[in-house]
């Protein structure tokens, strides 16, 4: 059996692998197929499928935007994206915007609770445009601030803590345009973790192409739901880890295998869509 993990994140992102140590674990666990998708950029792509390449795994590139519809948050993926698609990376660059004055406003509510956490120290951390809460549970336990990274977020950065910012999120319907017109397949991502289930319907009729059935954080049962409700709305089915190497305690990789059937379908479908320059 061959088997594909398309939710991965690097240190583009608020991963800490590299695109060559991910693809490295990888390539230990037996994988035949690896898509990255760090949040609000396509940066590592052409690092990961050079490695990939070498390593003898194909590589598919891939974002994971955050969106939302009637004020419910969900993460869109976008697979196969043409990584030099003008409109795909002037957007990104927006979002990362986006990203990095949210850090600010969050040290800025840490430093009046006189935590002196300096933004500075977090980009520094972070080095990488698209930063995220992540970088700055990690940024507070290298300045002793905080014991851990669930400390940081149980105590300020979740929803709801005193240094907690909403984020600017645009509208799923436009993500899911913006996946398209760049060559891409638009892909819900792990709807057991968001509360989804009701604007699916809408997703679809917009354009949807795919539903993340297979994740770390779905049960057996959770998983088993979604592939119903692809087969119910003809939606291709996804799966991946959404490792994020040791930002999350120990690294996801290799605990969810997507049957390689699903890769040939997704290929399919966007060989079937469009023209444009794909997965390089
Ligand atoms: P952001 O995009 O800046 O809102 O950060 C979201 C990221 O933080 C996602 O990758 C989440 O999985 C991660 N995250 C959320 N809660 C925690 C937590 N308790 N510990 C570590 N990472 C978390
Ligand atoms: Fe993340
Ligand atoms: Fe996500
Ligand atoms: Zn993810």
């Amino acid at each position: 059996m061959k088997f594909a993990d398309l939710h991965l994140h690097t240190s583009f992102s608020d991963g800490t692998f590299s695109p060559e140590e991910l693809t490295g674990h990888g390539q230990r666990l037996g994988f035949a197929a690896l898509a990255l998708t760090d949040h609000d950029s396509v940066e590592g792509c052409a690092r990961m499928a050079a490695a990939c390449g070498a390593a003898g795994m194909e590589f598919i590139t891939g974002t994971e935007l955050t969106a939302e519809h009637n004020d419910i948050e969900l993460h869109l993926l976008g697979y196969f994206v043409d990584p030099q698609n003008e409109k795909l990376l002037a957007d990104l660059v927006r979002f990362q915007a986006v990203r990095q004055n949210r850090i600010r406003e969050m040290a800025a509510r840490l430093n009046a609770l006189n935590i002196p956490l300096e933004a500075e120290s977090v980009f520094a951390l972070a080095n990488c445009k698209s930063p995220g809460r992540p970088h700055v549970a990690r940024a507070m336990v290298k300045a002793g601030l905080c014991k851990s990274l669930d400390e940081a977020f149980a105590r300020y950065l979740k929803k709801g803590r005193p240094a907690w910012v909403p984020k600017a999120k645009m509208s799923a319907l436009e993500g899911i345009e913006l996946i398209h017109q760049a060559g891409g397949l638009a892909v819900m991502a792990h709807p057991g973790l968001n509360r989804t289930d009701n604007v699916i319907p809408v997703l679809v009729e917009a354009g949807l192409n795919g539903i993340e059935c297979f994740h770390t954080k779905h049960s057996t049962a959770t998983s088993e739901r979604y592939l119903e409700m692809a087969d119910k709305f003809h939606l291709l089915v996804t799966g991946g880890s959404d490792c994020h190497g040791f930002s999350k305690g120990k690294p996801l990789i290799g605990t969810v295998k997507l049957p390689y059937v699903h890769v040939e379908k997704l290929k399919e479908a966007v060989g079937r869509k469009t023209v444009a320059p794909l997965n390089r």
